[in-house]
């Protein structure tokens, strides 16, 4: 069973798409316009999300945008009544996974479903762990030996981004670009004493750090 959120404003197109899926015993939820989709993405977890272009309140196009700055990594696809590559382009590059153009078959449209969720699960799942810290994507709790961290949102997503890309270097550039929203003021030194608070919270007295510092490139976390 996949949790999908569909975001859709035409019941005549979301009606037939939650009706298949949930045949398919999949749980499936809508929402008609844009920002509530957005909402309803800060507090809850979905498997994946159908999300449509044209949408009253904030264009689908732009919830994309927004959800992959605010680090959602859930996977998307995209429903367009654009046929040109110009827009299927921008789709992708909005951080779309795929993309269905108008009309489609709901039988296409749960294939692509079940192609998304055949994604790696480092990618999709909801329980990550490296060495002694869990971290659990849809409750929002971090353990270290099993004893419950409190971390703030911001070092939450600076650990999930970290422990979804174990032992690869990322500049604190790119640690700004992927975890802070695209409007964000944050700086590289934000990230700094970001990085600083996390060891202090999730580091184990006398061991080395589980977040290390690359000299003169950035940081990444050992696994
Ligand atoms: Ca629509």
């Amino acid at each position: 069973m996949a949790k999908v959120l569909i975001v859709e404003d035409e019941p005549d197109l979301s009606d037939p798409i939650r009706a298949f899926l949930t045949h398919e015993h999949h749980l499936v939820e809508v929402v008609d316009n844009g920002l509530e989709a957005l909402e309803r993405l800060r507090f809850y977890k979905f498997d994946v999300i159908i999300l449509d272009w044209m949408l009253p309140g904030l264009q689908g196009v732009e919830v994309c945008k927004q959800y992959r700055a605010s680090g959602g990594s859930t996977p998307i696809l995209m429903l367009t009544a654009r046929r040109q590559t110009q827009e299927k382009v921008l789709a992708l590059d909005a951080g779309a996974d795929d993309y269905l153009t108008k009309p489609f078959d709901v039988y296409e449209v749960s294939a692509r479903v079940r192609a998304l969720l055949r994604r790696p699960a480092a990618v999709s799942s909801n329980l990550l762990k490296v060495r002694n810290i869990v971290l659990e994507t849809s409750t929002f709790r971090v353990t270290r030996n099993d004893e419950e961290v409190q971390l703030l949102p911001k070092e939450f997503a600076l650990l999930e981004f970290l422990m979804r890309h174990p032992n690869q270097v990322f500049s604190a550039e790119a640690l700004l670009d992927r975890v802070w929203a695209s409007d964000s003021e944050a700086s590289p030194e934000t990230i700094r004493t970001y990085v600083k608070r996390l060891r202090q919270k999730i580091d184990t007295n006398g061991q080395p750090s589980i977040i290390s510092t690359v000299h003169g490139v950035g940081y990444k976390l050992e696994s």
